[in-house]
């Protein structure tokens, strides 16, 4: 279920006992020049609704929220067609989006996020860590979440490449460039390696074109397989929560 997709008054209906809500979080960022840039959005969607089945054998419901994709991109501000906000605008919006929900009497949120910038993934620690609704976060880049993904996010090569466009083929292939992809060469620099050398944004950390990875060996049966598997990370992640 999808709050923007239902009339307001079957959102009132629901148990706020049994409702867990779900806020995908993407970016409008540079994905290579083979995906969209609202690739993060599109992974976050398929992250949440896989969570939504996964909820319902344990008696939960998922309702899952508009995605949040106006964030801090600080990687790759340097292309066009990246709009990165700033943290204070975030942590803002974040903080309102709080008070609004408890108000409605909600009281647990799961985020499926999968933007994983540095300076956004700390915006969200800083924005959940006193937030008034419980709140399920997996962070995918600790490593015992890590371990459960693809080799290739597991190398740190892991922006636009084969995960993220395998999850993209599997949820909107029409968004992608195939024959553009097919023909870029492996970029096999780690973007953790680089955070933790303290480079800033992709021309920096080796990547010109904005991906790392392995684009051309990118599935659609991959993707799905990936999507479950952030998905039920999520639902562990909730099962959690009091
Ligand atoms: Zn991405």
């Amino acid at each position: 279920m999808h709050w923007r997709q239902v009339p307001y008054s079957e959102i009132e209906a629901l148990d706020r006992h049994t409702t867990v809500l779900i806020l995908p979080i993407g970016a409008i960022e540079a994905h290579g020049p083979h995906l969209p840039t609202g690739t993060d959005g599109v992974i976050s969607e398929g992250m949440a609704e896989a969570a939504v089945r996964q909820l319902r054998p344990h008696g939960l419901t998922g309702l899952v929220l508009p995605t949040l994709d106006f964030t801090v991109a600080q990687f790759a501000r340097n292309f066009v067609g990246t709009l990165s906000f700033s943290a204070a605008t975030v942590l803002a919006l974040l903080a309102d989006l709080g008070q609004i929900l408890t108000g409605q009497g909600w009281q647990k949120l799961a985020v499926a996020n999968s933007h994983l910038d540095p300076a956004h993934l700390a915006c969200l620690r800083q924005a959940f860590a006193n937030y008034p609704l419980q709140v399920a976060f997996p962070d995918l880049t600790r490593g015992r979440l890590a371990r459960q993904l693809t080799p290739e996010f597991q190398s740190g090569a892991c922006h636009a490449g084969q995960f993220e466009g395998s999850m993209v083929l599997a949820r909107q292939p029409q968004w992608t460039r195939p024959a553009v992809a097919a023909a870029l060469p492996d970029n096999p620099h780690s973007l953790v390696d680089a955070i933790r050398e303290g480079k800033s944004h992709f021309g920096e950390a080796g990547g010109p074109h904005a991906y790392f990875g392995s684009p051309r060996q990118a599935s659609a049966c991959e993707g799905e397989v990936s999507l479950e598997t952030l998905g039920r990370l999520l639902v562990e992640s909730v099962l959690q929560l009091a």
